[in-house]
């Protein structure tokens, strides 16, 4: 089909639209067909890093010696590595160069004052905390404005997110679209707030209980599905009539611009930044992983409009990670910050950061490997009752998937279910079984993308004889990082 016509089918107010919505990189229109070339890398190699190569001995070595728990591994025993896109982006020479102008006195740093007008710039917001990562900005939040019984709504709790409301006494409630929890629904914004449930939760917690409204963009834990403008508007909108205040997790804020920038009309064809600053204009306050589209290693911070907010942040950020300007990072991590969270906006690197992990979903479905559609911002997310749907709940499907990918490929994913999640406390809503594999910012190369995609569907065409996993220790708190298990025997004998 040609590119216009599927822009026109994605114009409009389309119901479901195509998995491929656009032009590819450069402009080079996306070749529908299974086979898809890959995307234009725009940029080129200065620094290497070899690869490990472990064996299929190492690895099975290397599997018994974690306990199954793929956290557990040794990076050199690795070949590929998807666990996350958090921290594990490349920086470019511009990055590399701003860590060498760091300043590193310890209050009033012209780092922080560069980073400050950054972010200021892209934001709005005027307050503004440095922390050394995402959660750190979340402990600062929510020590500040949630108390026990109170009710926080977010269109999906991140597990970070979650465990930081229940460490403080509240109660996390996701909120997110129906369509979010089905997989195989290929849906342009899937990350959406469905209105209807949050006015009713409003309506009944009253904005005594409620000290702020979350909304994630793009949607991590829903498959890095993207929020429209639209929506976040009437989240907006419904929260400050009952006077809360609405606060961004705007972790992949340039990833959920770049879809809304493709498929929602009003902002077809405006710049990233433009979009971005459209979503901060309707918010009190945001955190920030900028491990994330920050583009750094380690970084991020939480902002704010309210000044009173703003006072009770600076005094826990001083108590939990630093002072006011730096925050838990050194100096140069701020300037590296600053010139990433630029980068970031860039529509060439947007075009082709989306377009590498299309390509890896369109390769995993030509081998009929069933994914969550559409492909979201930074990961492909395998469907896990569809993948092995021998398998119970009780025999942990996603854990055992995630070992047989390494098993098969050297390749490291990760569960995000119901080990991840675990039952208590999970925001309610119906549970979404998934295996993600998560492509770190200007890392790997389509070669190596072909390659995953190749070994995913070698495990699927032997998906038959796959056996179950079992605890062996389970811990209380964020389970997935620390847990043990042990191949399931009972399980084994049940396959035909
Ligand atoms: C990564 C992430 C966080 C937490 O950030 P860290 O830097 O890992 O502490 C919070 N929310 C979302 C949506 C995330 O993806």
């Amino acid at each position: 089909m040609p590119v216009g016509a599927a822009r026109e089918r994605a114009g409009g107010h389309p119901r479901a639209v195509p998995a491929v919505y656009e032009v590819g990189p450069n402009g080079a229109p996306v070749d529908e067909t299974p086979g898809t070339p890959p995307p234009f890398e725009p940029y080129r190699v200065k620094v290497v890093e070899r690869l490990p190569n472990p064996t299929a001995a190492e690895r099975e070595a290397a599997l018994e010696r974690a306990h199954y728990n793929l956290f557990q591994l040794r990076s050199d025993e690795i070949r590929i590595d998807l666990l996350t896109d958090s921290g594990t982006n490349a920086m470019s020479d511009r990055q590399w160069a701003a860590m060498m102008v760091g300043d590193e006195s310890y209050a009033g740093s012209r780092n922080f004052t560069r980073f400050e007008s950054v972010v200021r710039k892209l934001t709005g917001f005027p307050h503004i905390f440095p922390t050394h990562q995402g959660r750190a900005a979340e402990n600062l939040l929510f020590s500040t404005l949630c108390r026990p019984g109170s009710v926080i709504p977010n269109n999906m709790h991140f597990d970070t997110t979650q465990a930081h409301v229940l460490h403080n006494g509240g109660r996390p409630v996701n909120v997110a679209t129906a369509a979010a929890y089905d997989p195989d629904l290929d849906a342009p914004f899937k990350g959406n707030v469905d209105i209807g449930a949050l006015t009713r939760l409003l309506d009944l917690e009253g904005s005594e209980k409620v000290p702020l409204v979350m909304v994630t963009i793009t949607n991590n834990t829903g498959g890095g599905q993207p929020v429209s403008l639209a929506n976040f508007r009437e989240v907006s909108k419904v929260a400050h009539a009952r006077d809360i205040p609405v606060y961004l997790d705007m972790c992949r804020w340039a990833e959920n611009a770049y879809f809304v920038r493709e498929r929602e009309p009003e902002m077809r064809g405006r710049s990233i930044a433009e979009i971005g600053r459209a979503f901060f204009d309707l918010a009190d306050g945001a955190t920030m992983s900028a491990k994330k589209d920050g583009l750094v290693n380690i970084g991020g911070f939480v902002a704010t409009r309210d000044a009173d907010v703003a006072a009770r942040l600076n005094e826990a950020q001083i108590l939990f990670e630093g002072f006011t300007t730096y925050g838990g990072l050194a100096r140069r991590d701020l300037e590296a910050m600053a010139v990433g969270l630029e980068e970031a906006t860039e529509l060439e690197y947007l075009e082709h950061r989306i377009a590498q992990v299309r390509f890896l979903g369109e390769r995993l479905s030509a081998l009929g490997v069933p994914i969550l559609r559409p492909v979201g911002g930074h990961a492909v997310y395998l469907d896990v009752h569809r993948f092995l749907p021998h398998l119970s709940d009780e025999e942990l499907p996603g854990q055992a998937l995630v070992v047989e990918i390494y098993r098969e490929g050297g390749i490291r994913t990760v569960e995000v279910g119901s080990l991840m999640f675990g039952k208590e406390g999970d925001g309610g809503g119906p549970s979404l079984e998934l295996v993600r594999l998560a492509l770190p910012r200007r890392v790997y190369s389509a070669a190596q993308i072909a390659y995953v995609a190749e070994a995913v569907g070698r495990v699927f065409a032997r998906r038959a004889a796959i056996r179950g996993l079992r605890y062996t220790h389970r811990p209380a708190h964020l389970p997935h990082f620390t847990a043990r298990f042990a191949p399931s025997e009972e399980v084994a004998a049940k396959v035909p």
